[in-house]
């Protein structure tokens, strides 16, 4: 008998979503980073076990949208609530009192699926304030995504929750959107690495041309900036920025796909395109039907 289904993981801005999403895949698929709002679409990844197929769905922070990307930011949360056969809602250790989920994606009811709240970052809490926070939720499964403790029993609880069923997709596979998704979110990650202050929420990340069949893999990728100002940033003195860039990015690259890569990078301005419905669609955010937030 075997169990599969969609595992959405949610949870306010920087609880670490992305990260245990990565720790449970073992790679990097979902971008990371101290800065929040970082995860910008749902991103699904799958983890096979002898039993279990979870389709893992990683999704941006919950939080009030204030314009048009992060409505669809917050759609993609929602939908990602709605579809999923268990949740995790994932808080941070370190917050005393944190809010239950429907408080946090202010949510009318309930969600239909179970929902375990998983206390993630455990490795910044001295044993005897853990010990504490146990005590006091006895309920949750506290885990440490950085350090990879208590994952293996958050994998079981959950594996226990999903539906009885056959394997969704092949059990060595790991990623349900395309390399060329994975290369544009991993240019866009290195260029919030480089990037202070307001720069980052203004970065969008398109691949133009992905030829796998040739060695090294050829890819054409252009970094989106709202303002002048920020493409002059971007590329740095005499374009070294935009260099080293291109270098840290291409390496992400070639460890995901497996071979050389030959990254060929651009900054180009797109005046406004957070706020523009156009230009999401064009980078593949997608609004929710409804637009009140
Ligand atoms: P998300 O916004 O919920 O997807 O959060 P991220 O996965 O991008 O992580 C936000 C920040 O929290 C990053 O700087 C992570 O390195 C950090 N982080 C994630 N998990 C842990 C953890 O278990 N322990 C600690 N100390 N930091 C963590
Ligand atoms: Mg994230």
């Amino acid at each position: 008998m075997t169990r599969a289904g969609i595992v959405a993981v949610v949870g306010k801005p920087n609880a670490g979503k992305s990260t245990l999403l990565n720790r449970i895949i073992g790679q990097k698929l979902s971008i990371t980073s101290p800065k929040p709002q970082s995860t910008r679409d749902r991103i699904l990844g799958i983890h096979t076990t002898e039993h279990a197929q979870l389709i893992m769905a990683d999704t941006p922070g919950l939080l009030a949208p204030q314009y048009a990307l992060q409505r669809a930011m917050r759609g993609a949360a929602l939908s990602a609530l709605a579809e999923a056969d268990v949740i995790a809602y994932l808080v941070e250790a370190t917050e005393m009192d944190p809010p239950t989920l429907e408080e946090a994606a202010e949510l009318e009811s309930r969600p239909r699926a179970p929902v375990i709240t998983v206390c993630n970052k455990i490795d910044a809490l001295s044993p005897r304030a853990l010990k504490r926070r146990k005590a006091a939720r006895p309920s949750d499964v506290f885990i440490s995504a950085r350090t990879g403790e208590g994952i293996p029993a958050l994998i079981e609880q959950l594996s226990a929750l999903l539906p009885e069923s056959p394997f969704l997709y092949p059990a060595d596979e790991i990623g349900a959107q395309s390399m060329r998704f994975f290369a544009s979110e991993l240019v866009r990650e290195t260029t919030l690495e480089q990037l202070q202050d307001e720069v980052p929420y203004s970065v969008a990340c398109e691949i133009e041309e992905f030829r796998e069949e040739q060695q090294p893999v050829y890819i054409r990728a252009v970094i989106y900036v709202e303002r002048d100002s920020q493409k002059g940033i971007l590329i740095g003195d005499k374009g070294a920025r935009v260099r080293d860039i291109g270098r840290s990015a291409r390496i992400k690259i070639e460890r995901l796909v497996g071979s050389p890569v030959y990254l060929d990078l651009w900054v180009k301005v797109l005046p406004n395109w957070r706020r523009n419905e156009g230009s999401l669609k064009r980078f593949g955010y997608t609004l929710p039907e409804d637009h009140t937030p």
